[in-house]
């Protein structure tokens, strides 16, 4: 896609000149350094610099970018007081933990590197600063430095909505769960205050009742804060998604809500892949016919035990359907490296119509014609990824907003379904088919291709997503940083324009 040209730029705005170009204004960015966080804001970045600005990355060291990959931008590390070995944990409470700590040792260690950035560039050069929304102290040191500040957030508006009710879901009792036990009984209860959801599609981080819980509670209080801090909010979704629910965002948050996605469809692919891609199975692909091949993947973060991975790989080879299976190292709970993760045998009962990768190119393995179907963990990525290709999924969610995105899919939009309960071969066999062979599927992949080409309405020329994009570049044009600093996190108000533009202009 062909962005559209470079805003013109003031004079003096910038000191910076790449290439002997006009002066370029400076977006920083940072972010939340987990897989499904980072490729949406590259992909921001791509789109940015496409049209003009100076792109500088604030990251941990904690799964750091590789700047050799994106030579065009300047990166600054920031100190996170985690240890050079430190990996993703295998349990989400331990996630939110991580994210938590992490969080807090950087915010001193940002300051000083954000005030030394903000000396160096002339005054006026720094545009604003796009945050991941988990990360709350780095709106507070921004903000304290008068820096303008949007938050990205990387889940759905609808997932948005729900961090938003949070508290009202605490205390109209259908949280905290005591113990996910007593979820059996009252799981497929509606929670009428933010439909379509059903309690057990909340974010449920855990047993909210201990510590952990109390810190999942935090990291959602944070994020919610951080979006309030900031001039406006930015959504990977897209309007003939998620209408009613960017509609509800924009009513109860009363700030610009930018809805810039499929956000991958703007942006120039660049790798900010953590793991090596297998593009192998691309040309594999080529063989195979149209709509055929079932695509499996949980993600980054996911993890499953051996017994569901045993119960997938035989219901997978039973169902007879070709497959790309990415099975990432570290994915079988408790397994220990160069452990084999499939079961004995399984390679041989699927030669010729299976191949294994430990990470693909996911984004051109939907796009490709071969690919009929995505099993997926329903991160909100991988959704909006197969959505805007056309292709049905069947979803098993994991944690987090996960169970959300699943209700969705086979709720609201109708383009797969979820394969609840205990995984055994015979009801993974039977998802299969249904997905990739049954009438039902082929209804899901049909309307799987009206919202492809939704999506590509919205991403076209004078689209609703196009035209966030321009609204977010002419921000970035116009944003400055304030004579003197805010005291705390007070919001930065969109309708004080001598202070920075309103987005909705
Ligand atoms: N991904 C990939 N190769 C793989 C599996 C995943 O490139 O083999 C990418 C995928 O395209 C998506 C991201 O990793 O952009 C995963 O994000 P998502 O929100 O779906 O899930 P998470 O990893 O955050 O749970």
């Amino acid at each position: 896609m062909t962005p559209p040209p470079a805003p013109a730029m003031a004079a003096g705005e910038s000191t910076d000149t790449v290439h002997g170009d006009p002066p370029r204004r400076h977006v920083l960015l940072f972010p939340l350094p987990y897989q499904g966080h980072i490729n949406p804001m590259f992909r921001l970045a791509g789109v940015l610099h496409s049209r003009g600005f100076a792109v500088t990355v604030f990251h941990t060291h904690f799964n750091a970018p590789d700047p050799s990959r994106h030579p065009e931008y300047r990166f600054v590390p920031v100190a996170d007081g985690m240890s050079s070995s430190a990996t993703v944990p295998v349990a989400i409470e331990d996630v939110v933990a991580q994210i938590l700590a992490l969080t807090a040792a950087c915010e001193a260690p940002f300051r000083d590197r954000l005030a030394a950035v903000l000396d160096e560039y002339s005054k006026d050069a720094v545009a604003c600063l796009i945050a991941d929304a988990h990360l709350l102290p780095i709106f507070t040191v921004a903000t304290s430095l008068a820096v303008p500040t949007l938050a990205l957030r990387t889940g759905s508006a609808a997932c948005c909505a729900c961090f938003l009710a949070y508290p009202m879901l605490f205390e109209k009792g259908y949280l905290p769960v005591k113990g996910m036990s007593s979820l059996i009984l009252s799981r497929d209860m509606p929670v009428k205050e933010v439909p379509p959801y059903r309690v057990r599609d909340l974010i449920i981080l855990g047993d909210d009742e201990d510590e952990r819980g109390g810190q999942a509670r935090e990291l959602v209080a944070r994020a919610v804060a951080s979006v309030k801090v900031s001039s406006g909010l930015i959504l990977n979704t897209f309007d003939a998604l998620e209408r009613p629910e960017l509609e509800g965002l924009r009513r109860d948050l009363a700030m610009p809500v930018l809805d810039v996605g499929p956000i991958h469809k703007f942006a120039p692919a660049g790798d900010s892949s953590l793991l090596r891609q297998d593009r192998s199975c691309l040309e594999w692909l080529d063989t195979w016919p149209p709509a055929s091949v079932l695509y499996v993947s949980f993600g980054s973060v996911a993890c499953i035990t051996r017994r569901e991975m045993e119960e997938t790989a035989w219901g997978i080879a039973g169902s007879g359907v070709p497959f790309i299976w990415v099975v990432r190292p570290g994915m079988v709970r408790g397994s220990t490296p160069n452990q084999q993760e499939l079961p004995e045998g399984f390679e041989a009962a699927t030669r010729g119509r299976g191949v294994l990768v430990t990470w693909a190119p996911q984004e051109e393995v939907l796009r490709h014609r071969g690919v009929g179907g995505f099993w997926t963990h329903s991160g909100w990525n991988s959704t909006m990824e197969s959505v805007c290709e056309g292709v049905p999924m069947l979803c098993r969610p994991n944690f987090g907003d996960q169970m959300g995105n699943a209700r969705y899919v086979e709720h609201v939009w109708k383009v797969g379904f979820e394969v609840d309960g205990e995984l055994d071969r015979g009801n993974v066999e039977a998802a299969v088919r249904r997905l990739m062979t049954d009438k039902d599927g082929a209804e899901m992949r049909a309307r799987a291709g009206e919202l492809k080409k939704a999506a590509a309405e919205c991403t076209g020329k004078g689209g609703s997503s196009s035209v966030a994009i321009d609204k977010l570049s002419w921000f970035g044009s116009h944003a400055r940083r304030r004579t003197s600093p805010d005291k705390g996190t007070a919001p930065l108000n969109p309708a004080t324009p001598s202070s920075n533009p309103s987005l909705v202009g």
